[in-house]
């Protein structure tokens, strides 16, 4: 079976789902989205939508009200979250670098200014690839490509990247954004379309209906014996290395 391109994929996924709107915000505010970001790790996002709740209901709803919270309350409101202890602590740091940087972070840049801050988000404790991307891409609208779990298991199983589960983050990044094109907009929907398109179909434990239809391969073939054998391992794999 072909695989699918990646710019394919997204034209077919963007078809049939339309826009996503993310990031999926409650509150307003660019913080929400940082935070947001670094409580799902390793987390449903309804326990972070119950998480952040306690916050706002709380009125820790900034920044500023973050570090002015000492860490044993803070803890007691994203509980839900899970790892609440490190959790809080992070968020304290984040926040700390939020105030100092956030303004700056939502200007345009070049490229290489973009991986500086990009370095520069990564040097926080508590913050990985993941993380540092989701806040750059939705919370400050820059232009680079989020991968998780479900991007390396629809590459791995639809987009002919044969080791996408293992591969490292920057290089699969890399690919991403050498077969898109240079679009903030795209990169939002693309990956918020990949979660959708997982929780629907490219399941864990194997690939749906809506798979062959959508992530076919340029024929439109449909997944055959081989192709679930494939998924299967796909499924294992990606079971071991998700958080
Ligand atoms: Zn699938």
């Amino acid at each position: 079976m072909s695989a699918t391109s990646i710019l394919t994929l997204y034209e077919r996924l963007y078809a049939h789902y339309g826009p996503q709107h993310w990031w999926p915000r409650r509150y307003g505010g660019n913080w929400e989205i940082v935070a947001g970001a670094l409580l799902t790790q390793n987390c449903a996002w309804r326990n972070v939508e119950r998480a952040l709740a306690n916050l706002y209901a709380a009125g820790v709803d900034s920044a500023d009200a973050v570090l002015s919270t000492p860490l044993p309350a803070l803890q007691e409101l994203i509980r839900p979250a899970g790892f609440f202890r490190q959790k809080s602590a992070y968020l304290h740091s984040l926040a700390a670098f939020y105030l100092k940087h956030g303004e700056e972070y939502a200007t345009a840049c070049s490229a290489a200014e973009l991986q500086r801050r990009r370095r520069e988000l990564l040097a926080l404790r508590g913050v990985g690839r993941e993380t540092a991307d989701s806040i750059l891409l939705y919370a400050f609208t820059q232009p680079i490509f989020v991968i998780d779990a479900y991007t390396r298991r629809v590459s791995e199983r639809h987009l002919g990247i044969a080791d996408a589960v293992s591969r490292r983050y920057d290089d699969l990044q890399a690919q991403f954004m050498a077969a898109l094109p240079k679009d903030t907009q795209l990169y939002n929907e693309y990956h918020a379309l990949l979660v959708q398109f997982c929780k629907d179909s490219c399941l864990k434990k194997g690939c749906g209906a809506l798979c062959a239809t959508l992530a076919g391969g340029e024929g439109g073939v449909e997944a055959g014996e081989t192709d679930s054998v494939n998924c299967c391992a796909a499924a294992r794999h990606a079971a071991k290395n998700r958080c």
